[in-house]
């Protein structure tokens, strides 16, 4: 067990099965999503679990995928993951944002890095909402897709694509929350 409270942002390696004997199938790198408040007191961690991009996984606007250079991660922890039998590939993979999961934070295993490049977690919050369907169509209650600028069914449109930086976020605000330029297309 960690000494440490986990940290939003942080990758750790989890147990995420009962644990019997050493059972390395049922263990994986997840992503630390829960806030900090809840870190910091709960004995509970919300966390979205990752694959490797080579895991064949479908399409869609839940799984996010990432470069490894978007990430940080801590050499030293690596070795230790293969010291205990475990092995972390570092390479391409994909966040699988529908499949959020809460755990006792005995199951995280060992920090091992944690994501670096901030448009990458807002991605990743854009396909947590989408998972929830927080964010909805007003007239067809279908949830928006991550990166559309318009419902797919009644094509009314909720986002704009930042002419500056190319980003993507919502019409109700009057800038760019990544580049801070008022504009839009
Ligand atoms: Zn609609
Ligand atoms: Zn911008």
């Amino acid at each position: 067990m960690n000494l440490d409270n986990p940290v939003r942002g942080e990758i750790y390696w989890a147990n995420l099965e009962p644990v019997k004997g050493s059972e390395q199938g049922r263990s994986r790198p997840v992503l630390i999503i829960s806030n900090n408040l809840m870190n910091n007191s709960a004995p509970i961690v919300l966390f979205i679990p990752m694959t490797r991009a080579e895991e064949k996984v479908k399409a869609g606007p839940f799984n996010i995928s990432y470069e490894l250079n978007q990430l940080v991660l801590i050499e030293d922890a690596i070795d230790y993951l293969r010291q205990n039998g475990y092995y972390f590939a570092p390479s391409n993979g994909v966040f699988l944002c529908n499949q959020v999961r809460a755990a006792s934070k005995q199951r995280l295993f060992k920090r091992i890095g944690k994501v670096s490049d901030r448009m990458l977690i807002k991605k990743i919050e854009n396909a947590l909402i989408h998972s929830f369907a927080f964010d909805a169509c007003e007239k067809c209650g279908i949830p928006l897709r991550t990166d559309g600028l318009v419902c797919i069914k009644c094509n009314t449109q909720y986002r704009f694509k930042c002419i500056n930086c190319g980003c993507i976020q919502s019409i109700s605000h009057n800038f760019c929350y990544n580049c801070g330029k008022g504009v839009r297309e």
